[in-house]
């Protein structure tokens, strides 16, 4: 029997890979048109200075609606993008969509708010990312300096001189440049020193088990002064809890980003958000 159950067992692995395997060819195969057919769309969730929860800016985060595999998360297609070659065009039309998207706030009176997008290691790589960046912001007329260009470490780990060009550029340009998820890739902390960063962005799983967990918040606090020290801001993703929130504040955490604060927004529910939350420099406008 222990042979026949061994034989069902590959069957049923087998099987399991198949399925998994048809998906990403499926996912994939429509992948390739999203763009194009227009079912792609950027969600934006707010980020708020720790000392008095003023909304500082949104990161975007991106969203596919398939009209045939509903709606998906990064986490399921970004990997077979990658795969098949395709975050240059979808990073490109997550750059486009942010920057116009930004104006049309612009025009309706908000200032004084940074938009975060976040670029693949494939972006990274190809020449041409700060070119691509400047011809966005200056066809929607938006200040280098509202746009925030996040990248994780193992992207820019991937090729280092190549990253240093790219975000020396970048810099150049006057956007401002954030390390996200940080303490989870491979990176020597030499490098940290190497990078025009402006800010690092504790990753929500040292952010997960924080009050309780005595180990993590020694470790959110050590990123928070190595940041500091190196005259890089921080912020937290991730935080769900008042208690979260709190702690991270104790600690020094300039920015803090999660559900206890607000999810991701559609675009069409960001206008009400603004208008809700006190946007930093309009002192006085609402209430946090
Ligand atoms: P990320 O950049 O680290 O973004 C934070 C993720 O955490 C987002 O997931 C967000 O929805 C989720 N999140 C925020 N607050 C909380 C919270 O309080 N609790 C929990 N459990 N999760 C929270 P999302 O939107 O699914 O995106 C996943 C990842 O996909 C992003 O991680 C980013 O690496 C990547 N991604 C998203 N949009 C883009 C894009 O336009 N381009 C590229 N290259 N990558 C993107
Ligand atoms: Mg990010
Ligand atoms: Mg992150
Ligand atoms: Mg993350």
């Amino acid at each position: 029997q222990a042979k026949r159950e061994g034989r069902d067992q590959v069957a049923e692995l087998t099987r399991a890979q198949m399925i998994e395997l048809e998906d990403r060819v499926t996912l994939g195969s429509h992948l390739r048109d999203a763009v194009k057919r227009g079912e792609l769309e950027l969600y934006y969730q707010p980020q708020h200075r720790a000392t008095d929860l003023a909304l500082t800016g949104f990161e975007a985060l991106l969203r596919w609606n398939s009209p045939r595999l509903g709606f998906l998360l990064p986490g399921r297609f970004i990997p077979i993008a990658e795969a098949l070659g395709l975050m240059p065009e979808i990073g490109n039309w997550v750059l486009n969509t942010a920057c116009q998207q930004m104006r049309m706030w612009l025009d309706q009176g908000h200032s004084n708010f940074i938009v975060a997008i976040n670029v693949s290691a494939q972006q990274l790589k190809r020449s041409g990312l700060a070119e691509r960046v400047k011809e966005a912001l200056q066809r929607h007329a938006v200040p280098a300096c509202m746009l925030e260009i996040e990248m994780t470490e193992s992207s820019v780990m991937e090729d280092v001189t190549r990253a240093r060009h790219t975000l020396a550029s970048l810099k150049n340009l006057g956007t401002r440049l954030s390390l996200d998820d940080f303490g989870t890739g491979y990176s020597s902390l030499s490098y940290l020193r190497l990078f025009p960063l402006d800010k690092l962005k504790i990753d929500q799983s040292f952010v997960r088990h924080l009050p309780g967990e005595s180990r993590d918040a020694a470790i959110a606090r050590t990123i928070v002064m190595l940041a500091h020290q190196l005259d890089m801001e921080v912020a937290a993703e991730g935080v769900e809890t008042e208690a979260q929130a709190m702690l991270l504040t104790e600690i020094g955490c300039d920015g803090l980003q999660g559900h206890y604060l607000s999810e991701a927004l559609p675009f069409r529910a960001v206008e009400s958000y603004f208008r809700a939350r006190r946007i930093v420099g309009q002192s006085g406008v609402g209430s946090a």
